[in-house]
């Protein structure tokens, strides 16, 4: 194991980097931040950062210098900086684990090749693949293989004209068309897996998105006890056939036949697992952080039905007028932990903090959600 008092290293200052960085520091570690914001979110919280860019190779050597193992918290870390990393310290994921999961391509594949369904969909990797589109896939969405996010870099297709016309808008990139699917739910699975090869999964994740955003999670998810099982399954079948070393989430759609079909991986904690914290006894930054150190796994058990609501940039806006969300008011609220991440500029769309709801039931977590959601102006969990 990696002694408490050593350093442990992370690749970006975004929330998940500050919530590793807490996780680590109070088990003893301490915690460099390579970010090139003078204000990260991570960088607040960090025992140091190194202000460069992810590619920057001093400043890939000062971190691997410094410390012991480094992870990451964001997906499109390069490549080429894990494998630099790689060759002086421990790292994790693997530069490899990352690349399949940067490209929608690879991760269907690679998913298909775990034996999972994937969307009907058709890869559009430049203009004439566009006269060889398939009438059957539409409705659907052409998403760009690398580097969407929160619904971004995706466009819908209810025509096939209009196929060409979102390529374009997407900038003419490789992308894959996916046939929209008539989703009954979402779910995620948030699995760990240490350098030794033990894994666990916490319980199954239901989520819900408005605007291609997640906006809530219920944990556990309400779907048959089968559903679950086949989806813990499903993940860990993918840590170890990928050999990940981490926290890795394995996304889902579920269909009205109760069927599973594979949606993306995120090399990384996720925002599906933020429940974690206040809901079990080992949460997933927790996990990251025993991972890195070479520790063993904590318990993913969950000790409280619970509901997370991410509180995006645009609560802290009334029309056009900056204010202030209620928050005071829904900390009053039984059972509700509020984590804000320290941004100091809300933008629409920006993710800048989450609350998490426990309760001795999931129908009361959902009540009680209900409760901020409605002081925050918030449309109700479903
Ligand atoms: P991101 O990388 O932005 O999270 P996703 O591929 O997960 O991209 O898409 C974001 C959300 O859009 C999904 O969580 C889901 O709600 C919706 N979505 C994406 N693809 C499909 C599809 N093929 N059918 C139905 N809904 C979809
Ligand atoms: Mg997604």
């Amino acid at each position: 194991m990696i002694y408490p008092g050593e350093w442990l290293g992370v690749l970006g200052g975004g929330q998940l980097g500050r919530m590793f960085c807490m996780a680590a520091q109070s088990l003893g570690y301490r915690v460099c931040v390579l970010d090139p914001a003078a204000d990260s979110p991570a960088g607040a919280v960090a025992d140091r950062q190194i202000r460069a860019d992810y590619a920057d190779a001093g400043a890939l050597a000062q971190l691997a210098g410094l410390c012991k193992a480094v992870t990451t918290e964001f997906e499109n870390v390069p490549a080429d900086s894990l494998e630099q990393l790689a060759r002086d310290c421990a790292v994790s994921p693997r530069a490899e684990a990352a690349a399949i999961a940067q490209d929608r391509r690879r991760e269907k594949r690679f998913a298909q090749d775990c034996g999972l369904s994937v969307a009907p969909h058709q890869v559009i990797a430049e203009a004439a693949d566009l006269a060889r589109v398939e009438a059957s896939l539409l409705p659907g969405v052409l998403k760009s293989a690398r580097l969407g996010y929160d619904g971004k870099g995706q466009v819908r297709v209810d025509q096939p004209a209009g196929v060409r016309q979102a390529w374009e808008r997407l900038g003419e990139v490789p992308c894959v068309l996916e046939k929209w699917l008539p989703i009954a739910s979402e779910v995620s699975v948030i699995v760990c897996r240490g350098r030794d090869g033990r894994s666990g999964t916490f319980p199954v994740a239901e989520n819900q998105h408005r605007g291609g955003i997640l906006a809530a999670t219920i944990a556990p998810a309400r779907i048959d006890a089968a559903l679950q099982r086949g989806a813990r399954a499903a993940a860990t079948t993918m840590a170890e056939r990928l050999d990940y070393v981490g926290v890795l989430c394995v996304e889902f759609f579920v269909l009205p036949g109760l069927q599973l079909v594979f949606n993306e991986i995120a090399p990384r904690p996720h925002n599906s697992g933020h429940y974690t914290i206040d809901a079990c006894v080992t949460s997933q930054f927790d996990q990251q952080a025993r991972i890195l150190a070479e520790l063993p796994l904590g318990q993913t058990r969950q000790l409280a039905p619970a509901v997370m609501l991410n509180l995006l940039g645009d609560l802290w806006f009334d029309q056009d007028r900056l204010r202030l969300p209620r928050l005071d008011a829904v900390a009053a609220i039984a059972g509700a932990c509020p984590h804000l991440y320290g941004k100091l500029e809300a933008r629409p769309g920006r993710k800048m903090g989450h609350v998490t709801v426990v309760a001795p039931s999931l129908s009361e977590a959902l009540a009680r959600a209900g409760q901020a959601c409605a002081i925050l102006g918030l449309e109700p969990v479903r």
